[in-house]
């Protein structure tokens, strides 16, 4: 293949994000495609038995079986980690499959894990249930409270894991303090960074160590396929991510890899309108719900902090109905536009009921303790004209006589 267009670091390095987002990490075939060619192969052939011995051997390049690369998923990788601004990245079949794999590649029986409160829900059955049984003591934290983040370090801490904003609770934290106490105490950082996506915040830039995906979400963007990235040094992805991830197998299939390389191409253009459609929504539902929670409010109590990290806050926050369960489903079952759908980071506007979808494996107590209440909803607003969308919620709150 050749290693002309996006490959090469040297023609990369002055290009700006949207280019690499098109254009970052292609490698084209001797037939010129200009779109990504999609390698749907298991294994690869050899010319002689030699070769075959040299490449297990790490003596001479090429690939050997699609567990462990793949042209197309690679040129995924590469562009996933030219826009993270990042030496490496692995791709992943899931989200959770580059969480699992980012925290339990470098974590072993004896080591201390400190984590955000605020966490998707089956993060938070990481460090809550998956860690303790091998072993992995974890303690959970207010992400938004540097102080507790100090206080929670243990000798034997060895890794801070962190979303930013949370889901849902759109809780910011301080990516440049957490990740800078970390360094200072020999931590590793992990942050995971679906909702922003490079675009519109980079946490290697404020320090972090390894940024984990899921691409499910803005990166593919149009809710077809799963998929997940670790980002970080060559060191971490070559020695200590690589030996878990190819021996265990949450390799992403070539398929998928290029629909997300397609995804990726828009991305740029998507989440800037999907941000400012979802401003305009939060706006007009800020004068008609008992609370919004969406980082791009001034109301937002961590407006600033949020401003200072993100380009723009993302197309994703939560709403407050006023009431409990009730007055939640009712307002979700009025929706005639947008979809009752527990995905994010879609290009239609979809809303979910967090306490009895994507947060109902957490203990009540926990998701009361950080905000998910029973009258809260979260709203990912799509890529349709905002005026449809607030049409659509403003018929849907009057229909419960808000
Ligand atoms: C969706 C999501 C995940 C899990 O990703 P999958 O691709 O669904 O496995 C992890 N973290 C956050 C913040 C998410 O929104």
């Amino acid at each position: 293949m050749k290693r002309k267009s996006g490959q090469d670091r040297d023609i990369t390095k002055n290009w700006k994000p949207a280019t690499l987002a098109v254009r970052g990490g292609t490698a084209r075939t001797e037939y010129g495609e200009t779109s990504e060619a999609l390698f749907l192969t298991s294994g690869y052939s050899y010319d002689r038995a030699e070769d075959a011995a040299a490449r297990f051997a790490g003596e001479q390049v090429g690939m050997t079986y699609s567990r462990l690369q793949n042209p197309t998923v690679e040129m995924l990788e590469k562009r996933i980690a030219l826009l993270e601004g990042a030496e490496a990245c692995r791709a992943t079949t899931t989200g959770m499959a580059a969480m699992t794999a980012a925290l339990l590649c470098q974590l072993s029986a004896g080591d201390h894990v400190v984590a955000g409160k605020a966490l998707f829900g089956s993060c938070r059955w990481l460090t809550d249930t998956l860690l303790p049984r091998f072993g992995i003591e974890t303690t959970t934290v207010d992400a938004r409270d540097n102080a507790a983040w100090e206080a929670a370090i243990r000798p034997n801490t060895k890794v801070f894991f962190f979303e930013t904003p949370a889901n849902p609770t759109m809780d910011v934290a301080d990516l440049a303090f957490i990740c800078g106490l970390a360094k200072s105490h020999g931590i590793t950082s992990v942050v995971d960074n679906a909702f922003a996506t490079p675009a519109l915040q980079r946490p290697l830039d404020f320090g972090a160590d390894v940024v984990a995906y899921s691409a499910t979400k803005m990166m593919d963007g149009q809710g077809r396929v799963l998929a997940g990235a670790i980002c970080g040094t060559e060191e971490f992805i070559l020695n200590t991510l690589l030996p878990f991830h190819r021996n265990t197998g949450p390799t992403l299939s070539a398929f998928n890899a290029w629909v997300v390389l397609k995804g990726l191409e828009t991305l740029d253009l998507r989440i800037r309108r999907q941000s400012e459609n979802a401003l305009k929504v939060a706006l007009f539902l800020e004068g008609r719900v008992a609370k919004v929670l969406y980082p791009g409010l001034a109301s937002h109590p961590q407006h600033d902090l949020a401003m200072r990290q993100m380009e723009m806050a993302g197309p994703i926050f939560s709403l407050y109905v006023g009431g409990g369960r009730a007055e939640a489903h009712g307002l979700l079952n009025g929706l005639q536009l947008v979809d009752i759908s527990n995905n994010i980071g879609d290009s239609r506007s979809l809303m979910t009921h967090p306490a009895s979808t994507t947060h109902y494996g957490m203990a009540e107590e926990a998701r009361l303790e950080v905000g998910i209440t029973e009258d809260m909803l979260r709203l990912n607003v799509g890529l349709e004209d905002a005026d449809d969308v607030i049409a659509d919620l403003d018929q849907a709150l009057t229909a419960i006589g808000r």
